[in-house]
């Protein structure tokens, strides 16, 4: 922790490692160059194991949001029945994407704080079986709800098995595990600002053989977006339009970190720091606001009490140098956000748990120092194996 900076606890973009920060500031490269081919080479090749797929992944310079119109505008038709499945903001922006390039949408609206219900799902697809898509959102960003992604998808393979499966993982994939071609799952959508540790500017899309093959079929316009020309273009090793160079640097870094770390490693902090942030805030009186069973590991959202006005709190927040998200849309001055994805740490969460003691207390919630830090720790450590005697010192005094 930095005195000079800002405990950045949004979900997205996240804090930059150092030395991500230094390769984003190196001198540009010819990008019909080998040397960008080879970089192009490690980030695809390091990708696709956190996608789980051996098929083609595509990288287009673009915010998230263009990686999720890439996804309907290459695989789908004016006119085509899609099914989309919003648990919050995002899932309502995947499925306003697809409305607005003419599909046909059907909207199964999941109460926000819920995760997709298989059942539901499964009703819906034994009433009407003309469906060419279902949009599934995988870490629900406005709500800190992860779906279960291998549940909704098997009931799409058992009752609509030629519908394509599209799922946004912007703020989900790279931080737990995911499983592109075991779970039957046709394009996932990330980008570089989430748990990739890198700027925003970049979407990384993979695409099935089958979302592959019905990208010759579909006739949505697309001509940037053509996700043909990026994975055409990858195999010579370049981009088909100039790239976002210096982010491709920070992915390129951010890549390598993870592997140094090791996936298992990757997946176990971000769980650890979501217990913990979890812990946390309930310890300092918060009501999480996700069903738990269904807890994101990128992002947990917490009420706002009454009485607590989120511009004061997080004003005074921001002065301790702690920086969190507030609400989105219809939950603007409901919830707040913690982010713990990305290059996060365990201290970073005790000390932005330490700063919402302080700030608390400041403001006339009745909160024990320490009791927060407390409990985000014990859950960390519950994690890590190391039961008995951590549970035996909280259950003592705090
Ligand atoms: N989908 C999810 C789940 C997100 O969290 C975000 C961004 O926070 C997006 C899509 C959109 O990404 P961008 O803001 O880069 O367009």
């Amino acid at each position: 922790m930095d005195r000079f900076e800002p405990n950045l606890r949004i979900p997205g973009p996240t804090g930059l490692p150092p030395s991500v920060r230094e390769v984003g500031a190196r001198q540009m490269i010819n990008h019909r160059g080998p040397e960008f081919a080879a970089m192009l080479g490690r980030i695809l090749s390091g990708m696709k194991p956190f996608f789980g797929t051996s098929s083609d992944v595509a990288i287009v310079t673009t915010a998230g949001t263009g990686g999720l119109e890439a996804a309907i505008v290459n695989t789908l038709s004016p006119g085509d029945r899609v099914l989309a499945v919003s648990i919050g903001s995002f899932g309502d922006r995947f499925a306003k994407i697809a409305r607005t390039y003419g599909a046909d949408v059907t909207k199964i609206e999941v109460e926000w704080g819920q995760a997709a219900d298989p059942a539901v799902l499964r009703g819906e697809l034994q009433r009407e079986n003309g469906y060419k898509a279902v949009l599934l959102t995988h870490n629900e960003t406005s709500t800190g709800v992860m779906n279960p992604i291998p549940e909704p998808a098997a009931v799409v393979r058992e009752l609509a098995p030629d519908a394509l499966i599209l799922v946004d993982s912007v703020s989900g994939l790279g931080a737990v595990p995911f499983e592109m071609d075991a779970w039957g799952v046709d394009v996932v959508v990330t980008g570089s600002q989430k748990a990739w540790m890198a700027a925003p500017g970049l979407a990384m899309i993979a695409a099935s053989p089958r979302a592959w093959a019905a990208m010759e079929i579909a006739t949505m316009p697309r001509l940037y977006l053509d996700l043909r020309a990026h994975r055409d273009s990858h195999a010579a090793g370049q981009t088909p339009w100039t790239p976002a160079i210096a982010v491709l640097y920070q992915v390129d870094e951010g890549i390598r970190l993870m592997q140094a770390e090791g996936a298992a490693g990757v997946f176990a902090r971000h769980e650890a720091c979501a217990a913990a942030a979890r812990a946390g805030l309930t310890a300092l009186g918060f009501e999480l606001f996700a069903d738990q069973r269904f807890a994101s590991r990128t992002v947990t959202a917490a009420l706002l009490p009454d009485g607590l006005d989120w511009k004061a709190f997080n004003a005074e927040l921001k002065r301790r140098g702690l920086v969190l998200a507030g609400g989105q849309g219809k939950l603007t001055g409901k919830i707040f956000r913690l982010g713990h994805l990305g290059s996060v740490t365990l201290e970073e969460i005790l000390g932005a748990m330490s700063v919402l003691e302080f700030t608390s207390i400041g403001m006339g919630r009745t909160v024990r120092p320490g009791s927060a830090v407390a409990a985000a720790q014990v859950a960390a450590l519950e994690l890590s194996g190391l039961t008995t005697p951590v549970a035996a010192v909280a259950g003592s005094g705090a």
